[in-house]
């Protein structure tokens, strides 16, 4: 969310040149009488007041919003002044800071209590919202003024911080076609306008065979599925009216368990064909020419802007950088994934040739023996696990980690001091331990409930900068774990478990932010994770294990035989994950380095695998024609490698602590860590930010390690 509203700040900062000025006093009048445009008020330097937030109330606020921050460009803008880092960009990372207001109330309908009601003005907003961010991202008279800024400071450097921030925003708008001449303009914009249709398309043909390809069951055809998942199989039939029968329907979440489970092989092969045939079938819902036509425009965009290549043109603010240090990466970890993969089919092999002589593994059956193979190496009883995994222990474990490692304390606040937008949601007063001096608050909103979207996930309500004095952070996780009966205990899973963790890493990582200007919150694709992740690790350590993984009736600690069954099973399958992620990473980098009029995809596609030696019985956990992550958008175009890249940070760093002469509790590597990776945040190179925690750059070895896969020589990612 804080990424959302950075992005926002910085790119929807404009308004079109001649736009007519806002009538001041009126439109302040206006914005005091909205609740969401309000300044905050009470404690903690203001807090959001959440206790009057009311459907009706968004809309006008977005809009009063918007009008206020483009009048404020406007008059950045009309300033007559020559440019400076003062006049232009010290009023821009100021401006918006009502809209910023009712953004915060936006994202709780949206994500937290949304309705029905709520959801038209979403549908209504989203144009506007839209077309907003074009009139800053396209304001011509605004650019310039930023690229004088940026061409002066790079003849006589700024301070690092402002030297950081002006680049930053400079090159976003480059990024987006703003040094394009108005013919270049033009077509820039159309081929956007082209591709968001074609990404449309794309989705939707998706849908299309996810809903066209249900497979309808009877009675006699369900051996070997848990009976969970043959209850919803019996509801998803009647909702489609074929009440008496059970449907696979035609997604991960129905595909996955049923190949898992289902004893019936021609069926297994049947709902793996209709899975990963999505897009791909060659009739009206075929995505082969779209695919063709989007990576064309891609490329043709950022040729427009002097690239080679799209990829070379994404990863340039990236952790990664290049496409050639991302692949680099990808295939020094490829051929110790193949090998893996052969002897987990070796494995899967010996069972099947015990239990169905005569079989050889293929894609339809892997899942089915990996899950016998689990059960005979690996097996490990998850509803053991949860009765030592109760929420309020799981909560001050966080807290004590936070203590260990940032010197923070958690306080609870006192009843209705902070306003909060349902009963569930509790609230903690963030301290430094040592100097007494307040952070921040921390919001958890735990519990399911209608209309809040599901998972886990954390923002900030406001975000620290010291260009608007340091205010105090309003950072909240939001989960979705099942409200329990008055009086009864949350249990949960050791999954959920590492979630919490990791969501409570990102609020961390916006609780302990130093930053000097808000654009320098924000967060770079393959790094803002890895912080994250590398929290999930003191869940496993012994002081919290012995702490506060204890038996939710006895008071127990958890055994030890058990813990140690959890650690293992991690690195079950490994070949399998890895293999069908890596696939998907390395053809999504393919995609976007080669000529696309060298690609017909479906034959390309196949070709690469080909020349990387995939194995026969694995398939991309994406295939192409149903790689939403990439074509149906851009978020991850060029991008899904950044999931292995941030892997390879956590397991380097949290080798870091395992070898520190106090491990994970060593007050040296956590001071480091605080001052080298979180607080900084964007304001220093992620690249240059590592080598100064590590004393070098990051190394796979440890990420092999973690997956049980041999360590190469002499590796450098
Ligand atoms: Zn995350």
């Amino acid at each position: 969310m804080n990424t959302i509203f950075r992005h926002i700040g910085v790119i929807s900062l404009a308004v079109l040149a001649g736009c007519a000025k806002t009538p001041e006093t009126n439109s302040e009048n206006i914005a005091m009488n909205n609740a969401l445009l309000a300044e905050w008020e009470g404690p903690y330097g203001g807090v959001p007041a959440f206790d009057k937030m009311t459907v009706d109330l968004v809309k006008p606020a977005l809009q009063k919003g918007m009008e206020l921050k483009l009048a404020e460009i406007d008059r950045i803008t009309g300033n007559a002044e020559e440019p400076t880092f003062e006049n232009t960009i010290e009023p821009l990372e100021l401006s918006g800071k009502e809209l910023e207001r009712a953004f915060v109330y936006y994202g709780i309908f949206s994500s937290n209590v949304s309705n029905p009601e709520f959801r038209e003005v979403q549908k209504e907003m989203a144009p506007q919202i839209s077309e907003f961010n074009s009139k800053i991202s396209q304001n011509e008279a605004l650019f310039q003024r930023i690229k004088k800024v940026y061409e002066k400071s790079k003849k006589n450097p700024l301070s690092t911080e402002k030297q950081r921030v002006i680049d930053l925003i400079y090159e976003d708008f480059a990024m987006e076609g703003a040094n394009l001449n108005e013919a270049e303009k033009q077509r820039y914009a159309a081929i956007n306008k082209e591709l968001s249709s074609l990404y449309t398309q794309f989705s939707n043909n998706v849908l299309a065979d996810e809903e066209n390809y249900v497979l309808y069951l009877d009675e006699g055809q369900l051996s070997g599925l848990p009976e969970s998942y043959v209850k919803s199989a019996a509801k998803a039939a009647a909702d489609r009216g074929k009440g008496g029968q059970y449907a696979v329907t035609n997604t991960r979440s129905s595909m996955d368990p049923f190949l898992t489970y289902s004893d019936n092989r021609q069926l297994r092969e049947k709902v793996w064909r209709n899975y990963y045939s999505r897009g791909d079938n060659g009739d009206e819902y075929d995505n082969n020419q779209i695919i063709s036509d989007i990576l064309k425009l891609r490329d043709e965009r950022v040729e427009l802007l002097g690239y080679d290549n799209y990829a070379q043109w994404r990863l340039q603010n990236r952790m990664a950088k290049t496409p050639e240090s991302a692949m680099n990466l990808m295939m020094q970890v490829w051929p110790a994934a193949l090998a893996r993969v052969k002897e987990e089919v070796s494995d899967m092999q010996q069972i099947a040739d015990e239990e169905n002589p005569g079989i050889t593994i293929k894609p339809w059956d892997y899942r089915y023996y990996a899950e016998k193979v689990r059960k005979a190496k690996y097996d490990l009883d998850s509803e053991e696990v949860k009765q030592y995994l109760e929420l309020g222990n799981l909560t001050q474990a966080l807290f004590f980690t936070a203590g260990e490692l940032f010197n923070f304390e958690f306080t609870p606040v006192k009843e209705n001091t902070v306003p909060v937008f349902h009963e569930d949601v509790k609230v903690w007063e963030v301290t430094n331990k040592d100097t007494d001096k307040l952070v921040g608050l921390w919001y958890l909103d735990p519990y399911a409930r209608t209309g809040k979207r599901s998972g886990a996930w954390a923002t900030t309500y406001r975000g620290f900068n010291q260009l608007e004095g340091g205010e105090p952070v309003l950072a909240s996780n939001n989960s979705n774990f099942i409200k329990p009966a008055p009086g009864e205990p949350v249990l949960v899973s050791w999954d959920d478990a590492e979630t919490f963790f990791h969501e409570f890493g990102h609020a961390l990582h916006f609780l302990s932010s130093n930053v000097a200007y808000p654009t320098l919150n924000g967060g770079v694709r393959d790094y803002t994770e890895f912080q994250s992740q590398l929290l999930e690790r003191w869940l496993s350590t012994d002081q919290v294990i012995n702490k506060y993984l204890r038996h939710y009736k006895t008071n127990d600690v958890i055994p030890d035989e058990l813990v140690q069954k959890i650690k293992k099973a991690a690195t079950f399958n490994q070949g399998f994950a890895t293999t069908e992620f890596l696939a998907s990473a390395i053809m999504d980098m393919k995609y976007h380095t080669t000529d696309p009029d060298q690609i017909d995809p479906d034959k390309f596609e196949k070709e690469t695998l080909q020349e990387l030696n995939m194995p026969e019985e694995i398939v991309m956990r994406h295939r192409t024609p149903h790689f939403g992550h990439v074509f149906s958008g851009e978020g991850y175009a060029a991008g899904y490698y950044g999931y292995l890249w941030a892997d390879v940070l956590t397991s380097d760093a949290a080798e870091a602590f395992a070898e520190a002469p106090n491990g994970f509790y060593d007050k040296e590597t956590a001071r480091k860590l605080l001052k080298y990776l979180f607080a900084p945040r964007n304001s220093m190179d992620p690249a240059e930010a590592y080598r100064k925690f590590r004393g070098r750059d990051a190394k796979i070895d440890a990420l092999m390690r973690d997956r049980g896969f041999p360590v190469p020589q002499d590796s450098l990612q």
